[in-house]
């Protein structure tokens, strides 16, 4: 398993070679996928991946979730723990999303797998995509979402970006 972070500030994260896909959270390059139909752009890092081919993806959306959507929490565990069946994804409304994050993640990875992706950026603090951290109960803690899970369980390279 592998995985890595881009911190807050100004470290960054290694270079992409030119002539490889890269997987992104497409919040992260402005498209209003966000649960509250809102995006996420970061110019500074898109412009670290100047040159790469972006595979734009969001789980939720692939996992059939409208936007807007209620945001959504890991219950009794992390993404790892989903995959296991041990616990669940559950929205603010109370509704059981389990099977939608699951149908995402493995939508995703067949989208890696059909680009031959090997590294994935993916935005922290999703209980899709986040890579080392997830929120729960509106804090904070360490963990990684369903698909940043999925696609480390099957060797891709994932890099949270906050
Ligand atoms: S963090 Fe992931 S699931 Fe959430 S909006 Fe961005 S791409 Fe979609």
């Amino acid at each position: 398993m592998m995985k890595r972070q881009l911190s807050k500030g100004t470290s960054s994260p290694s270079q992409p070679k030119s002539d490889k896909k890269v997987l992104v959270s497409a919040c992260l390059i402005g498209i209003h996928c966000r649960f509250d139909g809102s995006q996420g752009l970061k110019r500074d890092f898109l412009q670290k991946l100047k040159g790469s081919l972006i595979v734009p993806i969001c789980p939720e959306q692939l996992g059939g979730l409208s936007t807007p959507r209620k945001p959504s929490e890991i219950v009794r565990g992390n993404g790892f723990d989903v995959l296991q069946g041990r616990a669940k994804v559950i929205d603010s409304g109370g509704y059981d999303l389990t099977q939608n994050f699951l149908r995402g993640a493995k939508k995703t990875l067949k989208i890696a797998k059909m680009n031959k992706i090997q590294k994935a950026y993916l935005k922290e603090r999703s209980p899709s995509c986040g890579t080392t951290q997830i929120v729960y109960r509106k804090k904070e803690k360490s963990g990684s979402g369903v698909t940043a899970a999925l696609l480390m369980k099957e060797g891709i390279e994932v890099i949270g970006v906050y």
